[in-house]
């Protein structure tokens, strides 16, 4: 990258699978990037090694317990990472002057708060906390466009048809006529769904393609991962919900795809790694090497292509519909999600019921009048859908 000095990085979420993924490209370029922040909700060992390894400004740690076990062991070693906690921590450093681009690396809606943070203070963010982005939508777009922010998809779907599209954006709406989201199927994709009740965690966790962290891992097993994915592409590329489509792809070698007006058909292909579109996200519009393998065409692998079954996937139609319902009603589908996927893998709630619950939350919980205009207005909504999915739960386990 042709600049002047090292760009500071701030890994929100840096002990998950995106984090370390992220550390491991920085790692590879120490004359463009430092790390000025980490965090982590409850590893502190791994926190600690990292912090240790990268001597960041800062170290944060929701919980006072665990950051004050983490300032314990930091001093120890003499290090001057200073540790700070609470939830606003998180938002002070994504948005702190010295920060130039943050990797939004939290799972779930508590990673909303620091990415309206770091889009208000204009940085470059780079996005893998789709969670973030279904709950916020519009106020997240604004909070990007009014900050000056440099918005960038992580997830690989969206860096894949980012890929596809011109810098400008300002031409994105007269060449998309829809795009395709590539979905793996998970690894229920060949299974009877008259069994899906008896899954289990360590079988929803068991992804054919990627390693990743547990919630997502069972949301790719449901496709709601595809549903979330569906909800992202709307904001991102300000997109219908008609213009989105989903089409089941086993390899996860083509990462999606972009229809143009003429039926041109852009794709971006790679192997299932996602240290390219995080490289791509940290050194937009030049590329780095991401310590990626290179796709061998010849390796053997067909590409196939498959319709997502309803039956075995009913949740992936709950994000067009709703996209379609109210504004707020993705902040409530994705609070639902995030209760039912907890409560599965606690192993009180049975996979095929994760469904139940989203779709009965969806259709129970509405917004009140202004409540997506503001953080506090959608967490409250958050609060709510929470409270209807373990009333849901509850009565399912009854
Ligand atoms: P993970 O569970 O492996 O890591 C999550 C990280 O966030 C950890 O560092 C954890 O300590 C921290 N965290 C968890 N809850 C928190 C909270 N309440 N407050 C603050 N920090 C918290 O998850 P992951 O697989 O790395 O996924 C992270 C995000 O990236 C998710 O939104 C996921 O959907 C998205 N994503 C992941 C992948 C992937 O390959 N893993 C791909 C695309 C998108
Ligand atoms: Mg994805």
């Amino acid at each position: 990258m042709n600049t002047s000095r090292r760009q500071r990085v701030c890994v929100l979420g840096s002990t998950g699978s995106i984090g370390t993924n992220t550390l491991d490209v920085l790692a590879r370029h120490p004359e463009q990037f430092e790390v000025f922040a980490l965090s982590a909700m409850s590893r502190v060992d791994a926190l600690l090694a990292q912090c240790l390894q990268w001597q960041p400004r800062f170290a944060v740690m929701p919980e006072a317990a665990a950051a004050r076990e983490l300032r314990r062991l930091l001093a120890e070693q003499g290090s001057r990472t200073e540790v700070l906690d609470g939830a606003q921590a998180l938002s002070d450093v994504a948005a702190h002057p010295d920060v130039d681009a943050v990797m939004a690396a939290i799972v779930g809606a508590a990673g909303l708060a620091p990415c309206l943070a770091a889009a208000r203070a204009g940085k470059r963010l780079m996005l893998a906390n789709k969670e973030a982005i279904v709950v916020g939508g519009a106020l997240f777009m604004q909070a990007v466009e009014e900050g000056g922010a440099t918005l960038l998809p992580v997830d690989s779907e969206h860096s894949a048809i980012f890929q596809c599209l011109p810098e400008d954006r300002t031409t994105w709406a007269q060449r998309i006529d829809h795009i395709v989201l590539t979905a793996s199927g998970g690894p229920f994709r060949q299974r009877d769904p008259a069994t899906l009740a008896d899954v289990t965690p360590e079988q929803a966790c068991a992804h054919p393609n990627w390693v990743m962290g547990r919630k997502i891992s069972v949301d790719s097993a449901t496709m709601m991962n595809k549903a979330l994915e569906v909800i992202e592409a709307r904001w991102l590329f300000n997109l219908k919900p008609e213009q989105i489509r989903v089409l089941i792809h086993p390899q996860s070698i083509i990462h999606s795809m972009v229809v143009c007006r003429d039926n041109s058909v852009l794709a971006q292909l790679g192997t299932p790694d996602m240290r390219v579109p995080i490289a791509y996200a940290l050194s937009f519009p030049q590329r780095i090497e991401s310590g990626a393998s290179r796709l061998d065409l010849l390796a053997g692998r067909d590409l196939s292509f498959e319709e997502a079954d309803e039956r075995r996937f009913p949740g992936l139609h709950l994000s067009w519909q709703a996209l379609r319902a109210e504004e707020g009603a993705t902040a409530v589908l994705n609070a639902a999600n995030e209760e039912a996927v907890a409560a599965f893998l606690d192993r009180q709630l049975r996979f095929d019921h994760i469904h139940a619950v989203n779709a009965g939350v969806l259709a129970s919980v509405h917004p009140e009048a202004g409540q997506c205009d503001s953080l506090d207005g959608l967490l409250a909504l958050d609060a709510r859908a929470r409270l209807a999915a373990r009333e849901r739960i509850a009565q399912l386990r009854a």
